[in-house]
């Protein structure tokens, strides 16, 4: 079972070590299994047990790209994992670039967390299948570094996770369409994490809010 927490835009550098710290001891060892995706800014060079991804970048090595984090800059921390497509992001980015930012990782060999999922409006038309086969449209389903996490944009960061049938018919869904690991994410947390991850097909979870507080993730972690 796949853990990743997203810190979205909270911990700094300083916070962010205290929580590498932590989830550190509570590891113990190299776990394969645990990403965490901090602001770039506070990502750490220390030794960690887990992974740490990036929330962004650009798709380049350097260059004339102001303000953005590029290939060199995610080297200098041995980072090789990277979100792409979290609804948070999709709204200033498009389809061309997810597309680009996806084949330049593949590029890279890094591992992608693609993130895909629809607005409640598209739920409600009994849309959801048609729009998520077009989020992946035009991306390689058979890249051997790829998971993807099913977040329904109405279940993110509200406190109501979409309903554990509706997950486990999107996820049946995406199985038709690629074997990469499938994750579930939107307001996952300690109450209801043990029922979605017995769904079929979940290979794991990506929690944002519930994440973090490093305690709380241990918890999600330790069951
Ligand atoms: C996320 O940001 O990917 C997420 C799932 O957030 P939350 O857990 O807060 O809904």
């Amino acid at each position: 079972m796949i853990y990743a927490a997203n810190l979205k835009c909270n911990h700094t550098r300083a916070s962010f070590e205290l929580y590498l710290k932590a989830l550190n001891e509570a590891l113990k060892t190299q776990n394969e299994n645990v990403f965490v995706f901090p602001p770039s800014v506070a990502f750490s060079q220390k030794e960690s047990f887990f992974t740490q991804g990036t929330q962004n970048f650009y798709p380049c090595i350097n260059g004339a790209f102001t303000g953005e984090i590029g290939k060199e800059h995610l080297d200098e921390f041995g980072i090789k994992c990277v979100l792409i497509g979290h609804s948070e992001r999709r709204i200033f980015e498009n389809e061309v670039l997810i597309k680009a930012k996806f084949d330049f990782a593949k590029e890279q060999g890094w591992q992608i967390f693609l993130c895909i999922g629809e607005d409640l409006k598209t739920k409600q038309d009994n849309q959801t299948k048609d729009f998520l086969k077009k989020q992946l449209e035009n991306l390689d389903l058979t890249y051997e570094n790829l998971v993807i996490a099913y977040e329904p944009i109405y279940s993110i960061g509200t406190g109501l996770s979409a309903k554990n049938e509706d997950i486990e018919e999107v996820l049946a869904f995406l199985r038709t369409l690629t074997k990469a690991p499938l994750l579930y994410g939107g307001s996952v947390n300690e109450n209801n994490i043990k029922e979605i991850t017995k769904i079929k097909n979940c290979g794991g979870v990506l929690i944002g809010s519930a994440a973090l507080k490093v305690e709380n993730f241990i918890k999600m972690i330790k069951g």
